[in-house]
């Protein structure tokens, strides 16, 4: 496994790794867990040589969010990535990233920005999408993978792709979750003990939900008061959004067709959780 941090060294290396066939790239922000990992083994099945990135992208944190204090062992995972037999690591630094600073120019996520959690992070998927076209064009792959954990930003990016003709294909993996249901997430590394099972109550409110759906519930509110519900009776959660969605443009849907997505956000203590499930 080839560890790089420089464009001029990922170029290099690119150019031998090329020639084995397609390449598949793996986005991520480090402190990496099987959610992460389960990206690595698809990419491997989608392609002939992996390459995965890390990198904790500034311009996608608010102010006030956690930019600085974001976990970080670059020695663990890299020890990871070669475990699960990944070819190349890129990992630059903010400088190496943002030369000139920060971009003047910018990926505008439109209107799908304005539903779930880009109401609530205002710039955050601007940052997202603006990092991740850089990765494309610095990376080229013909492949790249990203976790359904962070649905809205699953789809912002596969719309970019397709408005901007981005010619990479996008493959999307399912949520890897704790035994008891918790999503895995690299800030699940700052809840207590408590808030651990606090914790709990995205899952469970999902879970709920899809019973509801199961039964034949078809009214949008009434499955969301099933949502805010079941967090409430949780306890210890304080719920940002709860709403039933598209699974492709996010627009809230009423009644509730098979294929639309529940999706939450809530604080536990001061840490903001996000789950989601598809309802079919
Ligand atoms: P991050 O390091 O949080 O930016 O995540 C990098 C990639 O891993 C994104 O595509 C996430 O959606 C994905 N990911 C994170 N957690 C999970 C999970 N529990 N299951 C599946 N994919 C995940």
């Amino acid at each position: 496994m080839r560890v790089v941090r420089t464009r001029a060294d990922l170029q290099r290396a690119l150019a031998e790794l090329r020639a084995g066939g397609a390449l598949a790239l793996v986005p991520t922000m480090g402190f990496l867990h099987e959610g992460h990992l389960a990206l690595v083994d698809e990419a491997g099945r989608r392609a002939e040589t992996v390459a995965a990135s890390i990198f904790v992208n500034p311009l996608q944190f608010g102010p006030e969010e956690d930019f600085e204090s974001y976990p970080r062992d670059e020695e663990r995972d890299l020890e990871l990535l070669r475990q699960r037999g990944t070819h190349l690591v890129f990992s630059p630094s903010v400088e190496e990233m943002y030369p000139v600073g920060p971009p003047r120019v910018t990926v505008d996520p439109g209107p799908m920005a304005e539903h779930l959690c880009g109401r609530f992070r205002p710039g955050h998927f601007g940052g997202v999408l603006t990092v991740v076209a850089k990765l494309f064009g610095l990376v080229r792959p013909d492949v790249a993978v990203f976790g359904r954990k962070d649905y809205q930003q699953l789809v912002l990016i596969r719309r970019m792709v397709a408005d901007l003709e981005a010619g990479v294909e996008i493959v999307p993996v399912r949520i890897v979750r704790e035994p008891d249901g918790l999503a895995m997430s690299s800030r699940n590394t700052y809840l207590s003990a408590a808030e651990r099972e606090q914790a709990l109550g995205l899952s469970r409110a999902l879970g709920a939900v899809a019973d509801a759906f199961e039964a034949g519930e078809r009214d949008a509110s009434l499955l969301r008061d099933r949502l805010v519900a079941t967090v409430a009776a949780h306890g210890g959660l304080e719920l940002q959004y709860a709403e039933i969605v598209d699974p492709d443009t996010l627009e809230a849907v009423d009644p509730v067709p098979a294929g639309s997505v529940a999706a939450l956000a809530a604080f536990a203590g001061a840490t903001r959780l996000i789950d989601n499930r598809v309802l079919a």
